[in-house]
């Protein structure tokens, strides 16, 4: 009986909106594990805590209930309560969320939350760490990439479609300086599990990775 689907990859590869869709259409939970570690970002940012001291970052976590919205959501993320969806976006969190996911306190807490998730429904969880850390018995793993030009572009259409202001280049540097943070650190770095598949969408659109996850799960 299929259980867990775990799906990592490095920023902007499109794994949310790929994830939530395949969690829809299977009547799967979708988990979106990198939002816990924005709302975590949110917060250390909010209480003037140093991004580096893991002791500060961990006593916030500590104190915070972070709970995500279920069923196909709009992505609702609560900490303690308060609605942080549209928050935990804004660019000064992501400048700062790697340097939170690289205190090993902080990443064993939030596997310990995600597995419990994962232990009470049927998930897709997203996130840089699934295949091999948080659900290495996943039944179905997949790696997701695309060329960082074609996630900048992604991005950046995104972006313009929402009427923010955006620069293609600045999206560049800031999706590889979180890749290589996040692929540097030394607690459960950004990796492709052995038995993950890889999944190269720079030439797909979402539709296209979405049926070739759904046929991988499929067999
Ligand atoms: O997926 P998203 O881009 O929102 O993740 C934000 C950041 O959270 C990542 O760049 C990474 O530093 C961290 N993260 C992580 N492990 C996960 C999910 C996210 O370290 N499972």
């Amino acid at each position: 009986q299929l259980i867990n689907i775990a799906i990592d990859g490095p920023a902007g590869a499109g794994k949310s909106t790929v994830a939530r869709e395949v969690a829809s259409r299977l009547g799967f939970v979708y988990i979106d594990t990198g939002a816990m570690y924005r709302a975590l970002t949110y917060e250390a940012l909010r209480h003037q805590a140093d991004v580096h001291n893991e002791e500060a970052v961990m006593n916030l976590l500590k104190q915070m209930q972070i709970t995500l919205g279920s069923e196909a959501d709009t992505g609702l993320v609560l900490v303690n309560g308060k609605d942080v969806t549209e928050e935990i976006r804004f660019s000064e969190v992501t400048g700062n969320v790697s340097y939170i996911a690289r205190h090993e306190q902080v990443r064993m807490e939030m596997v310990r939350k995600q597995q419990e998730l994962a232990k009470a429904n049927r998930t897709v969880m997203d996130g840089r760490d699934i295949g091999t850390a948080v659900l290495p018995e996943a039944e179905v793993k997949i790696f997701l990439t695309a060329s960082v030009e074609e996630r900048a572009r992604r991005r950046h259409e995104e972006q313009l479609q929402k009427g923010m202001p955006s620069d293609y280049e600045s999206l560049i540097t800031e999706i590889a300086e979180r890749d290589r943070i996040d692929s540097e650190r030394e607690v459960a770095p950004l990796r492709k599990a052995e038995d993950a598949i890889e999944v190269d969408s720079t030439n797909m659109t979402a539709e296209e990775v979405i049926e070739s996850i759904l046929e991988i799960v499929g067999k």
